[in-house]
């Protein structure tokens, strides 16, 4: 009932917590999205020179989860960007525990004004995250980084159907305004100058497993250190109801990651 009322009146949506509060949050975690080693795996053999050296990115790459799986099964070069200091710290701190330092490296920086050189990379990975540029616009921006040739391969919020209930749909065109079928978001790949390689849907477990479970774990300790502050505690309820939606309504929606090769 709590969060329904956040909801309902529609006051409050992700973006409206404070950065620095969601930062704490989620830089408890070692994923910061729903994902899993696995399917950072699968994604990964659809590319097929994907055992050269590679100069990868991986934009908005979080405390670099996916980063060390890819850079543990490629090898080449890893530069991961995002836009916390704190979340680049920890990044940078697990690739030297893992001996992956001189390979992979984290910097911070927006991934829609990008420090990059045109046609600098042979892939780029997001993991999560692109639909904080947009998809359409994600994928058109980031091509000039690409060689030609070069992949992409984005997960993203998906609709498994064509329709849904109206609370499902509420939530989720709120959080991500553009969000799409797989077909229509295939169809925005394919505009925007890649050929289509692969699409598959992330499984169960890497909302489970990797997202909503591990949260739990760190909640209480996030509430204690932030005792007190109402947006804390709002936020909590936040990712409580998006974990209660996923129960309900898991058939209509999920991640699909998107893999693309840039004509
Ligand atoms: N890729 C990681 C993963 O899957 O665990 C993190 C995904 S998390 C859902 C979204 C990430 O996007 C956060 O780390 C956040 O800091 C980052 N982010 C949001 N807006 C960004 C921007 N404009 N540029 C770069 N990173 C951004």
């Amino acid at each position: 009932p709590k969060i329904t009322l956040h909801m309902e009146n529609e006051k409050t949506l992700i973006h409206d917590f404070d950065l620095n509060l969601i930062c704490d949050y989620f830089g408890r975690l070692e994923r910061q999205g729903p994902g899993s080693p696995e399917s950072t795996i699968r994604a990964l053999s659809f590319i097929d020179n994907f055992s050269n050296e590679l100069n990868i990115a991986d934009f908005a790459c979080g405390t670099g989860g996916q980063t060390m799986t890819l850079a543990q099964n490629t090898k080449g070069t890893i530069t991961g960007l995002d836009l916390s200091p704190d979340f680049i710290k920890k990044f940078n701190t697990n690739a030297a525990k893992l001996g992956l330092q001189n390979r992979v490296k984290g910097i911070v920086g927006s991934m829609d004004n990008l420090p990059f050189q045109n046609e600098e990379f042979d892939v780029i990975w997001s993991e999560g995250a692109i639909a904080n540029i947009g998809f359409e616009k994600g994928l058109n921006y980031w091509k000039g980084f690409l060689k030609k040739d070069g992949y992409i391969a984005v997960t993203y919020e998906s609709w498994f159907t064509d329709e849904r209930p109206n609370e499902i749909e509420k939530f989720w065109v709120n959080a991500v305004p553009e969000i799409g079928t797989i077909g229509h978001n295939i169809s925005i790949m394919q505009k925007a100058g890649y050929s289509f390689v692969a699409a598959f849907t992330l499984s169960e477990k890497c909302w489970t497993d990797t997202f909503f479970i591990p949260q739990k774990a760190i909640q209480k300790a996030f509430l204690e250190k932030n005792a007190g502050n109402k947006a804390a505690e709002a936020f909590v309820e936040y990712m409580k109801y998006e974990a209660e939606l996923y129960s309900k309504y898991k058939q209509y929606y999920g991640y699909v990651f998107y893999i693309g090769k840039k004509i």
